[in-house]
């Protein structure tokens, strides 16, 4: 299903429908005429999640509890699989015979969906959750101050599984440009309303790909965490932004794009409206960085035009991937938004793409130094891993 990319795809058609379980599934794109036409015939029982949000108070992070979550399915065979259409004889996860995106609720979640974790059951240690307390990485809720050593709350939020085709046997690289608009508009839509829901601090689009990766599902699928804190991350990256403008009065996501682009030898592609580049210090042997050239908050706020061009090279970068190693290369794309209460003036949309591969067959461990101190050593120069992205187009 090869076609160009039309205003229509920027769009996109969608359509909510509700699981056996309660769960909802949006259809983006060509969505089945009548959706209400393929309800959901199969006997769940409801889902049942118990996660819980943990303060580690040395690191100055939250950190999931979700003990569920080792009931999910593993690997199942290819005519098992939950992310295929449904036919007559199985019933999958999508009740229609045919699709091209989908989003549904996860069956077995990281984070509880937000309306049912209001309840008070899930604050052990007297260490109970005030909602108006500031949720970022680096404030613990005020109300468990008297035990804030051993602070918790329900780790209310939101996971969906984004289902970027439905060909068992396909990759995101494989989608033409309008399909990979069709999984962009279904970003852009979730990432809006996800953070108008209640607790929501934050909305993270990713796409796990490969077994060395721990993907349990082989069917091209990313997802999307509606987490009710700032990740770790983001919070490091505001602090940076923060402590940058108050010495230099600048945006140091503007500046950092501008030194790259001066420097120009860890530039991947250029675009119009993005540039791709391998970061100077980067941490994995083969990742890059994509920034649309205009700094825009978050998914939402990108324009049409950036839109279709981002895809453009998406797919380009991703079939270099592809081409460093003797098979599909295993990696992680991250989206990087502006989390919903916070960081608003300073930091930039962007996507960063990364294999945990160094070379055929080998991969690289999170070993004593990563997993043990979080500092990265990197095998590969970024300088020639750029350089070998660059001659594999
Ligand atoms: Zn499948």
């Amino acid at each position: 299903m090869v076609r160009p990319m039309t205003d229509e795809d920027l769009r996109t058609r969608k359509a909510t429908v509700t699981l056996a379980d309660g769960r909802e599934l949006m259809y983006f794109g060509a969505i089945p005429e009548r959706p209400a036409d393929y309800p959901d015939l199969r006997q769940l029982d409801a889902v049942h999640v118990q996660s819980q949000a943990r303060w580690d108070r040395l690191l100055g992070e939250w950190v999931v509890i979700a003990g569920h979550r080792q009931d999910r399915t593993f690997q199942p065979a290819d005519d098992q699989c939950p992310l295929c259409p449904s036919t007559a004889g199985s019933r999958t996860e999508i009740p229609a015979p045919q699709y091209e995106v989908v989003v549904f609720e996860n069956r077995f979640p990281t984070l509880k969906t937000a309306q049912a974790a209001t309840g008070g059951a899930d604050q052990p240690n007297g260490a109970a959750w005030d909602p108006a307390a500031p949720a970022s990485g680096s404030a613990p809720p005020e109300a468990g101050r008297q035990h804030s050593l051993l602070a918790s709350r329900p780790a209310a939020g939101r996971c969906e599984v984004v289902c970027f085709s439905q060909r068992h046997t396909a990759s995101f690289a494989d989608l033409s440009p309008g399909q990979a608009a069709t999984v962009m508009a279904a970003w852009a839509d979730r990432s809006a309303e996800l953070a108008g829901q209640p607790g929501v601090e934050q909305v993270y689009c990713f796409e796990n790909r490969g077994a060395e990766i721990g993907v349990t599902l082989s069917h091209p699928h990313g997802q999307i965490y509606a987490y009710p804190f700032v990740t770790p991350r983001t919070d490091r990256m505001l602090a940076s932004c923060a402590s940058y403008r108050r010495e230099t009065g600048s945006n140091l996501f503007d500046d950092l794009l501008a030194a790259e682009e001066a420097d120009s030898s860890r530039i991947v592609l250029r675009g119009t409206h993005w540039m791709a580049f391998v970061p100077f210090a980067a941490h994995w042997p083969y990742e890059v960085h994509m920034y649309p050239r205009r700094r825009v908050p978050g998914l939402v706020a990108l324009t049409g035009a950036a839109r279709a061009e981002f895809c453009e090279l998406y797919l380009d970068l991703l079939r270099r991937f592809d081409r460093l190693f003797d098979r599909p290369a295993p990696y992680i794309s991250a989206w990087h938004q502006t989390p919903v209460r916070r960081g608003g003036d300073d930091f930039a949309l962007h996507l960063e793409l990364f294999t945990v591969m160094r070379a055929p067959g080998k991969l690289k461990y999170l070993a004593g130094s990563e997993s043990g101190m979080g500092a990265f050593a990197n095998d590969i120069t970024p300088e020639t891993a750029a350089d070998r992205l660059r001659q594999l187009g």
